[in-house]
């Protein structure tokens, strides 16, 4: 792991280094305040051992700056300081130091400390990581993995809003397998699965570069394409349908073909209400249903 070294004494900084090294790290060092501070600000630096007096910046000036900038961020910091009163102690650590050594030290306490600090930020940055994968299995379907339906209208909501009114409107597709519930009676409910994996894939591979799509609810996807009008909508729609038509599904079953039907609502540029354009969208595909299936309809209202 890096680990920044800040010290004007040019001594201390050898020594130090050398510790940080004996320690099987690798020391970055500095002998000026502000180039200590600059690096940890913009680093990936996690680590650092810093002099209380420095030229150009102190270490708990560094500490207060840094803490004040991105409160969130990992990194741990370890004041060294010729200064011992339990003053000086509180007030390094009340600026945002992690840790504190007085000068002069044992060096078996600073390793240990250091150590300290090692196994603080690898359990920091578990977390994080852990915390980002959260986060986006919560967004995750998890058989087809696309956009699960609450990320699916997160991302309506938020396209809607950035496109605001009276610019390009926006429409969506609404996509609902044909007699679903037949191909999982008569096929089983594992090459239903299978399916809708696959229909996934497809919507996945449609869209163009700012499109999304996610899996709204059991064998229903919703399509989100930003800049779109009607028209161009319903040609992709139709594109899509057709594409859907002509998958094979020989390896699961000879007999089995699946059709799509599809709703298309584009957005009036009045009203940017998400939930409008789906319930838009899904009374399009309710038409699309009664007409006969395998087909695509816009919705009448805009
Ligand atoms: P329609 O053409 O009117 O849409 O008919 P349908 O049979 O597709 O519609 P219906 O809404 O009656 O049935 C949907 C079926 O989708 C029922 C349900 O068992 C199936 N389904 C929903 N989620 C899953 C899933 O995750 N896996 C599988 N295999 N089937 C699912
Ligand atoms: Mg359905
Ligand atoms: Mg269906």
């Amino acid at each position: 792991m890096k680990i920044l070294i800040a010290d004007d004494d040019p001594i201390s900084l050898r020594m130090l280094s050398k510790l940080v090294q004996g320690l099987g790290h690798d020391p970055v060092c500095f002998e000026n305040g502000i180039r200590a501070y600059r690096h940890l600000r913009e680093g990936s630096v996690r680590i650092a051992v810093l002099d209380w007096m420095m030229p150009g910046m102190t270490g708990p000036e560094i500490c207060n700056r840094l803490r004040s900038e991105n409160p969130s961020r990992i990194l741990y910091i370890i004041i060294v300081t010729a200064m011992e009163g339990a003053d000086e102690v509180s007030r390094a650590l009340e600026k945002g130091a992690s840790d504190y050594v007085t000068k002069p030290f044992e060096r078996s306490e600073l390793k240990a400390r250091i150590g300290v600090g090692v196994r603080t930020v690898s359990l920091e940055m578990q977390l994080e990581e852990l915390n980002r994968r959260l986060a986006r299995l919560a967004r995750t379907d998890s058989l087809t993995g696309l956009l699960n339906h609450a990320a699916i209208l997160g991302e309506l909501r938020e396209q809607l809003e950035s496109a605001g009114t009276g610019n390009p409107p926006t429409s969506v597709l609404m996509f609902d397998l044909d007699r679903f519930k037949k191909i999982n009676d008569s096929f089983g409910h594992q090459a239903g699965d299978k399916i809708l994996v696959r229909l996934a894939e497809a919507l996945l591979r449609a869209c163009r570069e700012n499109d999304s799509v996610g899996r709204y609810g059991g064998e229903e996807f919703l399509m989100i394409l930003p800049r779109t009008g009607s028209e161009e909508a319903l040609e992709m729609g139709d594109r899509i349908r057709l594409g859907i038509q002509e998958m094979d599904h020989g390896d699961l079953d000879e007999e089995l073909t699946t059709t799509v039907s599809v709703g298309v609502a584009t957005s009036k540029s009045s009203s940017p209400a998400s939930e409008n354009l789906v319930s838009r969208a899904d009374s399009a595909l309710y038409k699309a249903k009664q007409d006969g299936r395998n087909l695509v309809r816009l919705d009448g209202g805009g």
